[in-house]
C-alpha cells in the first residue's frame, strides 16, 4: 500500500515547478520609520529584482492601463513600523514607484482593513503616519479604506468550511492583486505571511468571528475567493513568536524580500527560511492550501531563484526563551496535526482539544502504516471525520461522500443527528473523549464491510 501512496507523490513531483524569488542584501540602510531617498533606492532595486527573477519582468504580470491593488499587513493602525508588526513602508513606497515607472498608464491602489474598529484603515493611512506618507509620496492613485468601501457578497463553491462572506469591491475590480505581507509568527496559525494576510479583506465582524479554532481552513477558504496574483513578502525584519510580541529578542533580520506568483509556494519558501524542513507537512495553513489545490507547497516542486536559501535560513521553530520568559522565541509548531495529512481522509475540525485529536491521530497513523486506510478509501471513496465543537461544513458539500465518522461529544452535539439522515455510511461515537477502542471497533467493522463488497 505504501508503494501506491508513493506513486501519487512521485506523479505530483513530476509536474512543472513554480518559481519563487529570494532577494537579499547584507545591509539595508535606514529604518522603516526614517529613511532617505538613497536608502529607499536599495529597496527599490530589491523590488525590481523580485519581478525580474520570478516573472522575467514586471510587464509580464502587469499590462499597460491595468489597475493594481496592493494589500499590505497593517494589523494595528497606529503601530510604529520599527516594531516589525506591520509591512515596512519602504517596501510599499518602492513597489508603487517601481510599478508606476515601469508600466504605462497603470493605476495603483493600496487597501487594508486593520484589526479593530471601523475607521482603523483611515487612521492607518492618515497624513503624518508612516504608511500614509509613504504611499502618497510614491504617487498612489487611491487609498481604499476596506472598512468603509463598498463590499460584495461572494460564494466560494470549493470552500470546505466558510463559503459565504463579503470582500471589498476593489478586490474583484482590480486587474492584478498583489499581497505585501509582513513575516511574523502567530500563536494561533503558527505564521502570518501571504495566505493569512487575506484576513484583512474581511469585515470586522467576520474577522473576529472567524479567528476560531479552525482558523487555518478558514484562511485557505478566504483565499479561494480571490487568490493573490503575486506576493512580495517583507522579510527585511521579521517578528518571531507572535505579532503581539514586544520583545527585542523576537526581532529577526532576514534583510530579504521573497516573491512569486504562487502564494502557497512563496509562503512555503519563507517557512523554510524560518526553520521548517518541510512546510508542506509541518505548517498547517500551507499544508491545507496545497491539499485543497490552492498552490504548491512541496519545496522540491519550487524553483528558488536569487539568493541562496541555505545561507538565509535560521532555525527558529520553537525553542524556549530564557530571556523573555514570554514562551518561545521562535515560531510555534502545531501539536498533533490531523487535517490534510492522510490521503483520502478529510477532517472537518471544530474547537477540538488534544483528547479527540490524539486518539484520532494514533488511529490514523496505525491505519496508514498497515495499509488499511488505503484499502478503506479504495472501497468507500473517502473517509470523513467530523470532530470538535461547532465544526463548519459548506452545505453545498453535504451529504459528504464516502464514510463519515462523527467523533466526540463536541461534534456529536451539532452533527450527531444530522448525519443519521444521510444516505451514506455514517457512524457517531460519543464520549469526551470517546475511548480509543471505540475507534478500533468502528474501523474493524468497516474492514469487514469492505471485504464483503470486494
Ligand atoms: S469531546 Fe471532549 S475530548 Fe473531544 S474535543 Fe470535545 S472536549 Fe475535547
Amino acid at each position: 500500500m505504501r508503494e501506491q501512496n508513493k506513486e501519487v507523490v512521485v506523479r505530483r513531483m513530476q509536474e512543472e515547478k513554480v518559481v519563487v524569488a529570494l532577494v537579499h542584501r547584507d545591509e539595508i540602510p535606514g529604518k522603516p520609520s526614517k529613511y532617505t531617498d538613497n536608502d529607499l533606492k536599495v529597496i527599490f532595486d530589491m523590488v525590481k529584482e523580485c519581478f525580474d527573477l520570478s516573472v522575467d519582468g514586471v510587464t509580464n504580470l502587469i499590462k499597460p492601463g491595468q489597475t493594481v491593488l496592493l494589500k499590505p499587513n497593517i494589523v494595528g493602525a497606529e503601530a510604529n513600523p520599527d516594531s516589525a508588526t506591520i509591512t515596512d513602508p519602504r517596501i510599499l513606497e518602492a513597489t508603487i514607484k517601481f510599478i508606476k515607472e515601469s508600466v504605462r498608464d497603470v493605476t495603483v491602489w493600496v487597501g487594508e482593513n486593520p484589526f479593530g474598529s471601523k475607521g482603523g484603515s483611515r487612521a492607518a493611512f492618515r497624513e503624518g503616519s508612516w504608511i500614509g506618507d509613504a504611499v502618497r509620496r510614491a504617487g498612489v492613485d487611491d487609498i481604499i479604506y476596506f472598512d468603509e468601501y463598498p463590499r460584495v457578497a461572494v460564494k466560494v463553491p470549493d470552500a470546505k468550511c466558510w463559503y459565504e462572506f463579503s470582500v471589498p469591491k476593489a478586490l474583484l475590480d482590480c486587474d492584478v492583486y498583489i499581497s505585501v505581507p509582513k513575516l511574523k509568527g502567530h500563536l494561533a496559525s503558527q505564521v502570518t505571511i501571504t495566505l493569512k494576510n487575506a484576513m484583512g479583506i474581511l469585515c470586522h465582524e467576520d474577522m473576529e468571528k472567524r479567528h476560531n479554532t479552525n482558523l487555518q481552513q478558514m484562511i485557505v477558504d478566504i483565499n479561494k475567493a480571490r487568490k493573490p496574483d503575486f506576493a512580495i513578502v517583507d522579510a527585511v525584519r521579521a517578528l518571531a513568536y507572535d505579532h503581539s510580541s514586544r520583545y527585542p529578542e523576537h526581532l529577526i533580520s532576514y534583510n530579504s524580500l521573497i516573491a512569486g506568483r504562487d502564494a502557497v509556494a512563496v509562503d512555503s519558501v519563507v517557512e523554510y527560511l524560518m526553520g521548517w524542513d518541510n512546510p508542506a507537512k509541518e505548517v498547517t495553513t500551507t499544508r491545507i492550501a496545497q491539499w485543497d489545490g490552492l498552490g504548491i507547497a512541496d519545496l522540491n516542486r519550487i524553483e528558488m531563484r536569487g539568493s541562496d536559501p541555505k545561507k538565509l535560513r535560521k532555525n527558529l521553530v520553537t525553542y524556549f526563551d530564557e530571556h523573555t520568559h514570554a514562551g518561545y522565541t521562535g515560531f510555534p509548531y502545531e501539536p498533533c496535526p490531523i487535517q490534510a495529512v492522510f490521503e483520502g481522509a478529510e477532517v472537518f475540525l471544530g474547537g477540538c482539544c488534544l483528547g479527540c485529536k490524539s486518539y484520532l491521530r494514533m488511529t490514523l497513523d496505525s491505519l496508514y502504516e498497515t495499509g488499511r486506510l488505503f484499502g478503506l478509501v479504495k472501497s468507500f471513496g473517502r473517509l470523513n471525520i467530523i470532530t470538535g465543537r461547532n465544526a463548519y461544513i459548506n452545505p453545498a458539500m453535504l451529504p459528504l461522500p464516502g464514510v463519515t465518522l462523527v467523533y466526540g461529544d463536541c461534534a456529536v452535539d451539532k452533527w450527531g443527528d444530522a448525519v443519521k439522515d444521510w444516505p451514506t455510511r455514517t457512524e457517531v461515537i460519543s464520549g469526551c473523549p470517546p475511548p480509543a477502542v471505540a475507534l478500533g471497533r468502528f474501523f474493524g467493522e468497516l474492514d469487514k464491510e469492505a471485504e464483503k463488497e470486494m
